[in-house]
């Protein structure tokens, strides 16, 4: 990685300021899920035992920015943060002004304290030079570990690198470290596999992959978008109509490097309870729809996946919150957990699903961000990492 972190300065004595991705689920002030948290304990600890201060900000959920919400207040995940650091975690009413000012000037080298949801301010979004600034008056140095929105350019992520020294955390540099590893200059052969409901989300992921990787394996709803490019009936499935053309181009262009389910799991409706059948996907009746890839498919996808020495996957095979269509999904997660290869998984359902499967530990990497390793996938240039020193 060409950025500076952590590591390359000097943080003796200094007060910090970093931006993390605490937007965990909470449900009548309980957290449901705090890996995000626990995700950042190491950068957490490295700072701290440098000797400076930590001033922690997030945003959590999307509250209206007009200012407190009770519901998206990040109070629950201080109480949180301090039992897994085990010492007291300030918490601030606010993420700027003169008694957050104060708060931070009395802070001491190893004391840590939270800011309230920096997203109560509508500013915050829009990258207001003002915010951002006031933001920054609270550390010397600051201090990137929050991958998940670095897509994002936002005061709290952006903004205020222009006013302070700016360098990534080791949580930072551990999902752009694996995920240039996938993208850059992967050991082959190199398997993508993608999923999810709709292939006009990540076309640019579908070309920017089609571009590095030896095969791309394609289930899921997106999936039936190709099946109608080759002329299938796919009945009520869901499908992309105007994205139908762009199916096509992509098949004309990438031939049998698209690997496409063999077999599909069709259902007589959206719903965990219906009839279901296997067929193969030119054998859709109408009043069916495909919810999940089949047995016949798996098998198929782990002779694409053999041998392979790197492999990234992003969206699900199926509408895998339900338990009947949750199968194919399951299966390529396991699947991916005995391969001797570089696995890295994209954020979001995909990580979700590894966890469900109970092999998220079996994975090379899987990623806190699901909307910025999308981006990340397609090529792009991630405003939060860019805004950081280079090195
Ligand atoms: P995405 O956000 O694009 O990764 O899509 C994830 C969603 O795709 C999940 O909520 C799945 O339920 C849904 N999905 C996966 N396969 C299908 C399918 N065959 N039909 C409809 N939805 C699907």
């Amino acid at each position: 990685m060409n950025k500076k972190t952590v590591r390359d300065v000097d943080l003796k004595g200094k007060r910090v300021l970093m931006r993390v991705d605490y937007n965990v689920p909470i449900q009548n002030g309980v957290i449901s899920d705090d890996r995000r948290i626990r995700e950042t304990l190491p950068t957490i600890q490295y700072i701290l035992d440098q000797g400076a201060a930590l001033i922690l900000m997030s945003h959590l959920g999307r509250p209206a920015g007009t200012g407190y919400e009770a519901e998206f207040s990040l109070k629950p995940v201080a109480e949180r943060l301090s039992e897994l650091l085990g010492r007291p975690v300030k918490f601030a009413p606010d993420c700027i002004g003169p008694e957050v000012e104060a708060m931070a000037a009395a802070l001491q080298p190893g004391e840590v304290m939270l800011l309230e949801n920096v997203r109560f301010h509508k500013a915050e979004t829009k990258n207001d030079p003002e915010i951002s600034r006031q933001l920054a008056k609270l550390g010397e140095i600051f201090v990137n570990d929050a991958f998940g929105t670095a897509h994002r350019a936002q005061s709290s992520t952006e903004g205020v690198a222009h006013y302070l020294p700016a360098v990534a955390g080791f949580l930072m540099e551990k999902e752009l470290e694996f995920l240039s590893r996938a993208t850059e200059n992967p050991e082959r052969p190199y398997v993508a596999i993608l999923g999810g409901a709709k292939i006009s989300d990540k076309v640019g992921v579908i070309e920017n992959l089609l571009q590095k990787c030896d095969r791309l394996l394609i289930g899921g709803g997106m999936a039936n978008t190709f099946f109608k490019a080759m002329g299938f009936e796919v009945g009520d499935s869901l499908v992309e109509d105007e994205a139908v053309p762009t199916a096509k181009a992509i098949l004309d262009s990438a031939g049998s490097r698209v690997v496409l389910p063999v077999d599909v799991v069709i259902a007589d409706a959206f719903d965990n309870e219906a009839n279901t059948r296997v067929v193969a996907p030119n054998e859709v009746p109408a009043g069916w729809r495909i919810l999940d890839i089949g047995p016949k498919t798996v098998e198929t996808f782990k002779s694409a996946l053999t041998g392979a020495k790197t492999v990234v996957w992003n969206g699900p095979m199926g509408v895998f919150e339900m338990p009947r269509f949750a199968e194919g999904t399951f299966a390529i997660a396991r699947l991916l957990a005995e391969l001797d290869a570089t696995t890295v998984i994209g954020g979001g359902d995909s990580a979700s699903a590894v966890k469900k499967a109970g092999v998220a530990d079996k994975m090379s990497h899987v990623s806190t961000g699901g909307g910025a390793s999308l981006e990340f996938l397609e090529g792009k240039v991630l405003p939060g990492v860019a805004a950081l020193q280079d090195k």
